[in-house]
C-alpha cells in the first residue's frame, strides 16, 4: 500500500539537526478511528502530533518532516535525556487502546512499523536500545503500546532491547529487592523514582510499565522473581 502524507501544523518551528535525532518513541493512538486520530493529531488546539502514524491496514502516513520536532512524548525522561520530543520520531499506531478496547496490533501494521524503524535506524544511527515505548520514557502518565506491542519480534531486527532467557537463580535479601530492581531500571534508562525511597503507588506504576515491556503476561506491579532476573539481565547487557 503506497504512504500517504498528511501535515500537521503541531511542530516546533526551529528545525534540528539530523545528529539531533537519537530515539524512535512508539505509541498507539487510543481513539475509536484512524479518520479521528489524524484529526486530532492535526488540530492545532489539541497541540499533539506525531511524525509518522501506520494504519491497521499497514499504510503509513507521514504528518511531520522528520528534521522538526513533533509534540507526541510530552514530560518524559530516558537516561540523561528531559522530554524527549527534541531527540526523537514519533510514531503512532492505530489501536483503540484501553479506553476504547485495546486490540492485538495486525501483522501488516508491525510489518510496516519494522520496516520503517529499520530505515530510521540506518539514516540515523539510532542505537538498538533507544527504540522505546512512550511507558518506558514516562512511566507515570502513560501506558501505551501496552501489553501487547511485539517488542521481542522487534529486538529480532535490532530495534530495542530484550533479555536471554536464562536458568538462574538470584538469592537477594528481602530488603535489598527494591533497591536492586530500581538500580537495575536506573542503569537500563528508566527514571521518575528514587533509589532509596519510593511511594508504594509510584513504584508499582513504574515496575507496571517495566512489565508491559519486558514480562507482557504479568503485569502485577510487584518485584517477583521473574521480574526482578529479568531487570537483572537487561542492566547486564547494557553495561557490558
Ligand atoms: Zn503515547
Amino acid at each position: 500500500m503506497r504512504n500517504k502524507i498528511d501535515l500537521s501544523p503541531n511542530y516546533s518551528k526551529k528545525t534540528r539537526k539530523h545528529k539531533d535525532i537519537k530515539f524512535v518513541i512508539i505509541h498507539y493512538t487510543g481513539m475509536q478511528s484512524e479518520i479521528e486520530s489524524i484529526e486530532r493529531l492535526k488540530d492545532p488546539k489539541k497541540k499533539v502530533s506525531s511524525h509518522y502514524l501506520i494504519n491497521r491496514k499497514g499504510q503509513i502516513t507521514m504528518m511531520v518532516n522528520e528534521l522538526k520536532t513533533a509534540w507526541h512524548a510530552g514530560k518524559s525522561r530516558w537516561k540523561n535525556f528531559i522530554n524527549l520530543n527534541r531527540y526523537s520520531i514519533g510514531i503512532e499506531l492505530e489501536n483503540k487502546g484501553y479506553e476504547f478496547g485495546y486490540q492485538k496490533f495486525s501483522n501488516i501494521q508491525i510489518k510496516s512499523l519494522i520496516r520503517l524503524c529499520k530505515s530510521l535506524k540506518k539514516k540515523y544511527k539510532i542505537k538498538d536500545d533507544h527504540f522505546l515505548g512512550h511507558s518506558d520514557i514516562a512511566p507515570l502518565r502513560k501506558i501505551d503500546p501496552g501489553e501487547y506491542f511485539p517488542w521481542k519480534k522487534l529486538s529480532k531486527y535490532n530495534l530495542g532491547l530484550w533479555y536471554k532467557e536464562k536458568n538462574q537463580k538470584i538469592n537477594f535479601k528481602k530488603s535489598k529487592i527494591r533497591y536492586i530492581f530500581f538500580q537495575n531500571l536506573y542503569k537500563i534508562g528508566y527514571r521518575y523514582f528514587s533509589l532509596k525511597t519510593g511511594t508504594i503507588k509510584k513504584d508499582k506504576k513504574i515496575i507496571k510499565a517495566f512489565q508491559l515491556r519486558f514480562l507482557p503476561k504479568r503485569v502485577t506491579g510487584n518485584i517477583d522473581q521473574k521480574t526482578l532476573k529479568i531487570s537483572y539481565n537487561l542492566a547486564k547487557a547494557i553495561t557490558s
